[in-house]
């Protein structure tokens, strides 16, 4: 048997997401950018994908952390801005036409070099602290980017930062006035590059809306507000029931013996586990969706394998399709239920689920989760 964790990846979601972000942005300031991040496999939903399907809606620029993920995206014929966000890569970046992040002058000089070298010219982005505490130039901010500025062969598109905390407009507001006062301070020099500082979450803050912005998971569907209108979720993962036992009260359940049933039971049998993303923090405490009811995780996950509690479904029948992340009729399971019973964020639980799975592509505009099939053998 081939491998049974699939992850649908609805296209039309994502399109109508990227045009939801654009619309909001739109409001603050006509001609924001939009710069879609794809990072981390476009977080798990496939970024070659995902990029060719946001350049053909004219993306104005896609942003990957590493020169890797960039060069898979040029072998894939992906032709428009690629911004870099985390490395240090030279020779590349002209081979590729790529736009590197600079974070610190010495990067800055080894690339105007190369650049001088090269007879060329290329635009970079310079990454400055306001106070995120990661990266970016962080001492005589002003002074040091005009530095770069002058350097021979570089060109100064953009100035960017990060919000460390969106969701926070007091704090965001500290930090988007440190932005606007290098705004000012370099625009008394003559620099006027493009400024972006906003992440999906600082896009409801109007005043961190800038030249351009910088979403990545509400491209994907999801906020930092547990729900918003106007978003959809583009990933549905599904696997088969791989076996259903009938088992007597006082049976434990898997490793450790942390589930002992409590009355005579149906329990499910699920081929996925802790090696496909689904954390085993979601022991005794995860749901999945069988014939559009949530089923308890019971016992511990396993590496491969996860059981589920089916006394409730008895209906429930091997080869059955179930729902780990998505919603069939009235039920539903998101990134943040899985997020919350796991203690993390919806962030971690895209990627780790997104990269495992077997990814099918699918362009519709309702019902992303209603496609539920049963079992051919019931
Ligand atoms: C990941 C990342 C983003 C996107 O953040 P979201 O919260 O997913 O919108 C934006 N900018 C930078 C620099 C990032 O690393």
């Amino acid at each position: 048997m081939s491998r049974v964790l699939q992850a649908e990846i609805n296209l039309k979601s994502l399109v109508d997401n990227f045009h939801f972000i654009k619309s909001i942005t739109k409001r603050a300031n006509k001609s924001t950018k939009i710069i879609a991040i794809v990072k981390a496999d476009a977080y798990g939903h496939g970024a070659i994908e995902v990029s060719k399907c946001l350049q053909k809606n004219n993306v104005d620029y896609l942003g990957v952390a590493f020169y890797d993920e960039a060069l898979s995206l040029r072998e894939s014929k992906i032709d428009c801005p690629i911004l870099l966000l985390f490395d240090r890569e030279i020779e590349g970046i002209f081979k590729y036409k790529l736009t590197p992040v600079i974070f610190d002058i010495n990067h800055a000089k080894e690339l105007s070099e190369y650049a001088r070298k090269k007879g060329v010219k290329i635009p970079v982005h310079v990454k400055v602290e306001t106070g995120m505490g990661r990266l970016g130039i962080y001492e005589n901010i002003c002074e040091q980017v005009r530095k770069i500025a002058n350097m021979p062969n570089l060109s100064i598109e953009g100035v960017m930062s990060h919000l460390s905390i969106a969701e926070d407009p007091l704090w965001s507001a500290e930090q988007i006035n440190k932005f606007k006062e290098l705004k000012k301070c370099l625009s008394n020099l003559g620099i006027s590059p493009i400024f972006h500082i906003s992440n999906s979450a600082g896009i409801f803050l109007e005043d961190a809306i800038f030249d351009a912005v910088r979403p990545g998971i509400m491209l994907y569907g999801y906020s930092t507000k547990s729900v918003l209108d106007g978003i959809r979720p583009c990933m549905t993962l599904k696997t088969k029931l791989l076996d259903i036992r009938k088992l007597p009260k006082g049976t434990p359940i898997s490793y450790g013996k942390t589930f002992i049933t409590k009355r005579d039971s149906l329990i499910g049998v699920i081929p996925i586990g802790y090696a496909d993303g689904y954390f085993r923090r979601l022991s005794n405490r995860g749901f999945i969706i069988v014939r559009g009811k949530k089923a308890p995780v019971v016992g511990t996950i396993c590496m491969d394998i996860t059981m589920i509690d089916l006394t409730e479904i008895p209906e429930a029948r091997v080869e059955d399709e179930v729902i780990i992340l998505g919603s069939y009729g009235n039920e539903k399971i998101t990134a943040w239920d899985i997020a919350s019973w796991a203690d993390t964020i919806p962030y971690e639980v895209l990627t780790s689920l997104g990269s495992k799975a077997k990814k099918k592509y699918i362009y519709e505009t309702e019902g992303m989760y209603n496609d539920f099939r049963e079992s051919k053998k019931s």
